[in-house]
């Protein structure tokens, strides 16, 4: 007997995992597991959304033109270097796809984002992930890792599931130590909640040079999750490759009209950023209180380290039957720690008083 045999790199995958939104009975629970917007959505956004339904039955325009010549006049850049995608997620596995293959190594750091190791096997590629420092990128430990067969470098900015942020003279290091056919891929899921100050130079880089693309979302600060969208910007041939081979109608109508709406909602981007910034500063200072470390988050969530993977265990599951979700990542070599995103203030303060009762 002989089927359809999937090619081996594929059977090394393990699948993604999302944050979960129930408890084991079913209970639908505050989901703190996902880093979404506590704050929902724009007005504006929901408003462009539901306009769009009055053209479900036209496909989307394939090249999300109006969408990237407004990313484009929002950040500065140049709309023919800006792509859109299927939630970031899917540029992340383009500009792999594009970039590595079957004898390239595609490198990360530990703890990172657990889409980077599927990205590279997907396409036949072998994930290498280099040492953290004390749960934060490693610049000296990812050059330390480059091979002649490293073809991408990914690194999250801020970092998931860490919250770690990566200063921009760091960045450029990392990048000056790449070798040139070599694609350093920024990824920016969570640039919003940073202040300006603290921009890592990210797009200023891949604006002048070949081996570096920012990837962006609509899926946190804008609290557009549920529409899948994101954009990528880069060099021209890297944006080219990914244009290539992209699902021809990748971003919905819908999706297209929220995402323009959003960004011009900067009143709504603002109050979700001074929410999180306001809130994050509090737990992690409750949590600190406590005698437990939170890792130095920049991003909408903080990881919170335990003792031991029993004692975080144990916490993630009180606080889920006193009906909070959050993260707990033993499949990422963190069951010492919990993820936990920054939720509403009456989410936030339920949560610290729980784990003060050694939840
Ligand atoms: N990168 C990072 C670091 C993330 O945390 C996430 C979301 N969990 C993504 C990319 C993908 O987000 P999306 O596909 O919703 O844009």
């Amino acid at each position: 007997m002989t089927a359809p045999l999937p090619k081996p790199w594929i059977l090394g995958i393990s699948p993604y995992v999302p944050g979960r939104a129930a408890g084991d009975d079913g209970r639908k629970l505050a989901k703190l597991s996902s880093n979404e917007n506590p704050l929902g959505t724009s007005e504006r956004a929901r408003a462009a959304y539901a306009a769009a339904a009055t053209s479900l039955d036209r496909y989307p325009d394939a090249a999300s033109t109006a969408l990237r010549d407004a990313i484009a006049a929002a950040n500065g850049l140049e709309p023919e270097r800006v792509i859109c995608g299927t939630g970031s997620d899917e540029l992340l596995h383009l500009a792999c796809g594009a970039h590595a293959g079957v004898g390239d190594e595609v490198l990360f750091v530990r703890y990172g984002f657990s889409v980077y190791p599927i990205a590279a096997r997907r396409v036949g590629a072998e994930p290498v992930e280099a040492p953290d420092r004390d749960y934060a990128t490693d610049v000296d430990a990812l050059l330390a890792c480059v091979t002649e067969r490293t073809r991408v470098v990914f690194v999250a900015n801020p970092n998931n599931p860490t919250g770690t942020h990566t200063a921009r003279a760091e960045i450029a290091r990392l990048h000056a130590g790449l070798p040139a056919d070599c694609l350093l891929v920024l990824d920016h899921a969570y640039a919003e909640y940073l202040d300006p100050a603290d921009d890592d130079g990210g797009l200023a880089l891949a604006r002048t040079r070949d081996n570096v693309l920012v990837t962006r979302t609509f899926s946190k600060i804008y609290g557009l999750a549920a529409e899948r969208i994101g954009w990528a910007y880069g060099p021209a041939a890297a944006i080219d490759a990914m244009q290539r081979i992209r699902a021809p109608f990748n971003v919905t109508t819908g999706g297209q009209a929220a995402a323009i709406a959003a960004l011009a909602d900067t009143d709504f981007v603002d109050a979700s950023r001074a929410h999180n910034a306001r809130l994050r500063a509090w737990f992690a200072k409750e949590v600190a209180d406590m005698g437990l470390r939170a890792v130095p988050s920049l991003a909408n969530f903080v990881l919170v380290l335990f003792p031991d993977a029993a004692v975080a265990e144990a916490a993630y599951k009180r606080l889920m039957t006193l009906g909070y979700i959050t993260r707990w990542l033993p499949n990422q070599g963190l069951g010492h720690g919990l993820r936990i995103t920054i939720g509403t203030e009456d989410e936030m303060r339920a949560v610290a008083a729980a784990l003060r009762e050694g939840a």
